[in-house]
């Protein structure tokens, strides 16, 4: 004897927890489950933002987002917007604070407080979260007949999981995520399920994920920071272009803005360079003349020493060392460059130019780039166009955003979407039955 249920959301996550409660708020008595594969729900969430949780961004507008059609992010980001998150979580109980970049987080700085409101409302709607229930399949069953006479008024979905669970559901909602951080639950079980009932997917990829880069510089000075203006150039076109900071690790770059312009390396087949401004606010003119003074003020300083202060020592003996090493001996006395010399290293400063080899793997992504592909489901209500009754919301399908709160609003606003029109739905059949 299977227990049927209005709703089952397969997935624990923020789409998941946040379709569940649009869900519940509209069928008051509506038996409504999430069935999630690991042992907790929302892992992934509690890693976010460092633990922070930077849960959306009050400068997030539907063109920042990436896909094979991106428009399709804009009725889910409409009808549930920055504005209604914050409402939302703000009714939760939920403070938060918003960084000079729009960045919000709990007041708290704690992710933990996020996942909890979320898990208090759900309590209080009486919805049920099933842990260590991953989903493995998801099947169209039809209406049962006696003769001529259907038993039920529907198809229904019949829900297994690994444990050999089966559930039954007038609707389903897959918010399994994307393949981004496995550690933390992610694996391509939703995507499966989803392809094998008629949707197409479009090539999944690692993004905001650092980069490896061809260049002994990121491994000499593995463990610094610093400020640029990364642009990834193919063919030698600029493709995609971030400013913030970074961090040189032993096979490449990190930090913020080297994961922000990942994407445009991972969704492309050849092969790309990354071009680094070191000094954006300054052109090279500016960078020659404080050179210049800089040597006039001190003319004892060797070479070698030339950038520090400017940037970390080493940093500064690499770059000069990049730039000059061929022509000059580091130890020489700086007064004794020539401007040719001066010149080279500030375009060296303003466009250090470095082979990127790839991106890391989905270990230290945050997010996927492709998924289901959107163009089978619907923007007005995130329902499959091919699967009556199966609804999609957050990174399962192919719609990602960059970093800064970005991927937890698209989570909010189509998990929001897809309960809502999921729970509409079933109201409407219950008033026309
Ligand atoms: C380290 C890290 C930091 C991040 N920081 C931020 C940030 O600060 N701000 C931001 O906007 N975004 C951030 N992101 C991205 C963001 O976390 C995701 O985009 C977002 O969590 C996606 O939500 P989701 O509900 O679609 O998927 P998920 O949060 O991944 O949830 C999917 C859930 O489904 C479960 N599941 C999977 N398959 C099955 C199955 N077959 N059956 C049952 N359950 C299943 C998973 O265990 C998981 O609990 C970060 C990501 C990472 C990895």
């Amino acid at each position: 004897m299977h227990v049927t249920y209005d709703i089952i959301i397969a997935g624990a996550g923020a789409a998941g927890m946040m379709a569940a409660i649009s869900a519940g708020r509209l069928l008051e008595s509506g038996k409504i489950v999430i069935l999630e594969k690991e042992k907790r729900p929302g892992r992934k969430l509690l890693a976010t933002g460092n633990g922070r949780c930077n849960l959306t961004n009050i400068n997030a507008d539907p063109d920042d987002y990436f896909g094979d059609e991106p428009r399709f992010a804009r009725g889910p980001l409409h009808r549930f917007s920055t504005a209604a998150v914050l409402s939302f979580f703000s009714e939760l109980g939920l403070k938060t604070r918003v960084d000079d970049q729009g960045r919000v987080y709990p007041w708290c700085n704690q992710s933990a407080a996020v996942l909890d409101v979320l898990r208090l409302e759900l309590h209080r709607l009486g919805i049920e979260i099933i842990t260590e229930q991953g989903v493995t399949s998801v099947d169209q069953v039809g209406s049962l007949f006696i003769g001529d006479k259907p038993l039920n008024r529907e198809p229904e979905f019949e829900v297994k999981t690994a444990n050999g669970q089966i559930y039954r559901a007038r609707k389903v909602i897959m918010a399994t995520g994307g393949l981004a951080a496995p550690a933390l639950g992610a694996d391509s079980s939703g995507l499966e399920i989803a392809e094998k009932l008629g949707h197409d997917l479009r090539k999944t990829m690692p993004a905001l994920v650092p980069l490896e880069l061809d260049s002994h510089i990121s491994k000499k000075l593995s463990g610094i920071r610093f400020e640029a203006v990364a642009s990834i150039l193919q063919n030698e076109s600029e493709v995609m272009r971030a400013r913030g900071e970074f961090l040189w690790t032993d096979y490449g770059v990190s930090g913020i803005a080297a994961m922000e312009v990942s994407r445009a390396v991972s969704a492309y087949d050849g092969s790309s360079t990354i071009l680094l401004d070191l000094l954006p606010d300054m052109s090279n003119e500016e960078i020659v003349s404080w050179i210049k003074t800089r040597i006039a003020q001190h003319p004892d300083l060797i070479v070698d020493s030339l950038l520090t202060g400017l940037f970390h020592r080493r940093m500064g003996e690499e770059l000069i060392k990049h730039s000059i090493s061929n022509s000059v001996i580091p130890t020489l006395e700086a007064v004794r460059l020539k401007t040719e010399h001066i010149v080279k290293i500030a375009d060296c400063l303003k466009s250090l130019k470095i082979k990127v080899i790839g991106t890391r793997s989905w270990d230290q992504a945050q997010i996927t780039v492709g998924g289901l592909d959107v163009r089978n489901f619907r923007p007005d209500s995130m329902q499959s166009r091919i699967c009556e009754g199966l609804f999609a919301a957050g990174e399962v399908l192919d719609i990602d955003g960059p970093c800064g709160g970005f991927n937890l609003q698209w989570a909010w606003s189509s998990g929001w979407l897809a309960g809502f029109k999921a729970a509409g739905d079933l109201l409407k059949q219950e008033v026309s039955g």
